[in-house]
């Protein structure tokens, strides 16, 4: 149950987050240029706790009733209660995976202390998946206290893995870092984005170093495979860069679990 809501909040910061940044970047870039704030900006203002969750097509709220988890998508048959428009399926899949993710860290793993800190980190990796896969960007404010809260994780639960770990997040940024700058000076091409780094570097803290070829294999063989089947089946999308991210979290998952 704890999962579902979970997930729920992760649909709200997938479809809110990159928004926020962009918005931090241009009050950012504008103070450096020494312009004044801007007033008449047409990108939404939007944080994580307001607006409440409205339909994407009438922006009517969405009455708390029918925002439960899974059970307000499965009673409205996947349609807005005002305008009958449908909502994305997007929505309770996620729900659906935070459930299944949680519940299987809590399988395998029992209701304690470490399970709690392993299913945050498998949520993280959803959220960063999402969002990878929507906007390319694998945000910092979510890759590094990944990476720190794997170093906590094992300072708590298993410091004599503490050594492996901190060189697990060394070597893993190290190691796309490396590859980036040899596909580049090769092809002339950026392969990959330094986000990549960083969330390897956070796997490799909670995996230790041993593990890093694994979550490589995993990462860059499924990252393949499913590239060649969208390449094959969705002409839409054929000779279009795939985000690595999502693919990395999937090899985390199957590491951490
Ligand atoms: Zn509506």
């Amino acid at each position: 149950m704890l999962g579902l809501i979970l997930g729920s909040f992760i649909n709200v910061v997938v479809a809110r987050l990159p928004g926020m940044l962009m918005m931090q970047w241009r009050a950012e870039a504008r103070s450096a240029l020494a312009l004044p704030e801007e007033t008449d900006s047409d990108l939404p203002r939007v944080t994580l706790t307001k607006p409440r969750s409205q339909c994407p097509h009438c922006a009517t709220p969405i009455a708390w009733h029918d925002n439960v988890p899974l059970l307000g998508y499965l009673k409205r048959r996947g349609r807005c209660a005002h305008c009958g428009e449908s909502i994305s399926i997007q929505y309770p899949l996620v729900e659906l995976a935070s459930g299944a993710l949680v519940l299987a860290v809590v399988v395998l793993n029992g209701f304690n202390g470490a399970g709690v800190l392993i299913s945050i980190a498998c949520l993280i990796l959803l959220t960063l998946a999402l969002i990878d896969l929507r906007t390319q960007l694998l945000p910092d404010i979510l890759t590094l206290p990944l990476l720190w809260l794997g170093l906590l994780y094992q300072l708590m639960f298993q410091p004599w893995l503490l050594e492996s770990a901190v060189l697990g997040a060394i070597a893993g940024y190290l190691v796309l870092w490396s590859f980036y700058w040899l596909f580049k000076l090769v092809t002339g091409k950026e392969g990959m984005g330094y986000g990549d780094f960083k969330l390897l570097a956070a796997l490799g803290a909670w995996t230790g170093w041993e593990m890093l070829p694994l979550l490589l294999i995993l990462s860059a063989g499924v990252g393949a495979v499913i590239g060649i089947i969208v390449q094959v089946a969705i002409p839409r999308l054929r000779g279009q860069a795939l985000p690595f991210g999502p693919f990395l979290a999937m090899a985390g998952w199957i590491t951490l679990l």
